[in-house]
């Protein structure tokens, strides 16, 4: 057994959220203000040689296996597939023997991480392959509507036709799985859970649906405007009958199986049923600050040890400190809720 990130509670981090930036093409409306957002400045966004020492770190030393790049949008980072490749050629060492949890299989020596990216999907068209030959495997693509004037008003762009182009790109390009992430908001798009469990089956991608969290930038969260994912669930099993799956782990969705063998959907049900009990998650934001939960109030700014001239000893102290000081879970369902300074594309969702 190695070196392995444990926080207080005895959960092991296995799962590093890597945002490469703070801008977008888009502007969700659960997301960000269609106007006045104030980007980082270019100088305080880490290099790629910075994102990949983190990295390096996390997943040598300490034996972090699995990377999700996101943002704001990561596509619009340009030679994003250099940095997919640099972190694809990371070897995972440390870590802890994690009997039972579920990832056994991915425990053999010198594996290298696996790799996923969040993204709009507007780009794929273009980017899918080149992620794919540096070493990108998995995607989710978000897409909230399937009908092109509500996916208008939802994100602002007219670009659904661009991202249904960009999830055939992904599946020609052979990611493996394709999910479709989908956050539902009540009276905006709640109208089509059927709609995007049928689009799931009939494309072979795997809907995931989201419920809406407090971290838009325009505070239009309110909890009458979340669909429950029992809500989500029931309806889509009176069309299509589901099986839930087994053996969750530490995935943030509960999957459910359709009954006829025609894939699967996923829940996250992040306000209704918290999953903070296992989470294995830490957060490194486009200008280097370390966060331990997507709600944190409190970061750690590595960039002055990355900047000034820090060794991994000094790193790896910071990152023990921080993954330390995590809590036991968010609290959106009580009084005591503190919405954190920081909108999701600031945090990388
Ligand atoms: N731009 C990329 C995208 O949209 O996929 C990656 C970044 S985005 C912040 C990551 C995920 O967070 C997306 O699936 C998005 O739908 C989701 N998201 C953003 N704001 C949210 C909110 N307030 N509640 C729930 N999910 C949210
Ligand atoms: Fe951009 Fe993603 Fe936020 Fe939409 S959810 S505005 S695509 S970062």
């Amino acid at each position: 057994m190695g070196e392995a990130l444990i926080d207080s509670y005895g959960r092991t981090v296995r799962d590093l959220r890597i945002s490469v930036t703070d801008r977008c093409n888009f502007r969700c409306q659960y997301c960000m203000p269609e106007e006045g957002m104030v980007w980082l400045p270019r100088t305080d966004i880490l290099t790629f040689e910075e994102i990949e020492r983190v990295a390096r770190v996390c997943v040598e030393r300490f034996g972090v296996d699995s990377i999700r790049l996101t943002g704001g949008e990561p596509t619009v980072r340009a030679h994003l597939p250099t940095l997919v490749a640099k972190l694809a050629a990371l070897r995972v060492g440390g870590g802890a023997d994690g009997v039972g949890d579920g990832r056994e299989d991915r425990r053999e020596d010198g594996r290298g991480v696996d790799l996923a990216m969040t993204t709009n999907g507007a780009s794929l068209r273009l980017m899918a392959r080149d992620l794919y030959d540096a070493g990108l495997r998995r995607l989710n693509i978000s897409c909230d509507s399937l009908q092109r004037e509500r996916f208008l008003a939802i994100t602002k762009r007219d670009a659904l036709e661009s991202v249904l182009d960009g999830i055939d790109a992904a599946v020609a390009a052979g990611f493996d799985p394709v999910k479709l992430n989908c956050v539902l908001m009540r009276g905006i798009n709640d109208d089509e859970i059927v709609d995007f469990a049928r689009f799931g089956r009939e494309r072979g991608v795997r809907v995931r649906f989201i419920e809406f969290m407090p971290l838009d930038a325009s505070d239009q969260w309110s909890a009458n405007r979340v669909v429950p994912g029992a809500e989500i669930v029931a309806a889509i099993d009176a069309v299509y009958p589901l099986v839930a799956v087994e053996g969750r782990g530490s995935q943030p969705a509960q999957r459910y199986r359709y009954r006829d063998g025609e894939g699967e959907i996923g829940v996250i049900a992040s306000v209704s049923a918290p999953f903070c009990g296992a989470c294995d998650r830490i957060r490194l934001t486009a200008e280097g600050q370390l966060r331990n939960c997507l709600f944190a109030v409190d970061e750690t700014d590595l960039r002055p040890l990355l900047r000034g001239g820090g060794g991994d000893e000094d790193l790896a102290a910071a990152i023990v400190a921080n993954v330390g000081r995590k809590w036991a879970g968010h609290s959106i369902n009580k009084v005591t809720f503190i919405r954190p300074a920081r909108s999701m594309s600031q945090i990388g969702g």
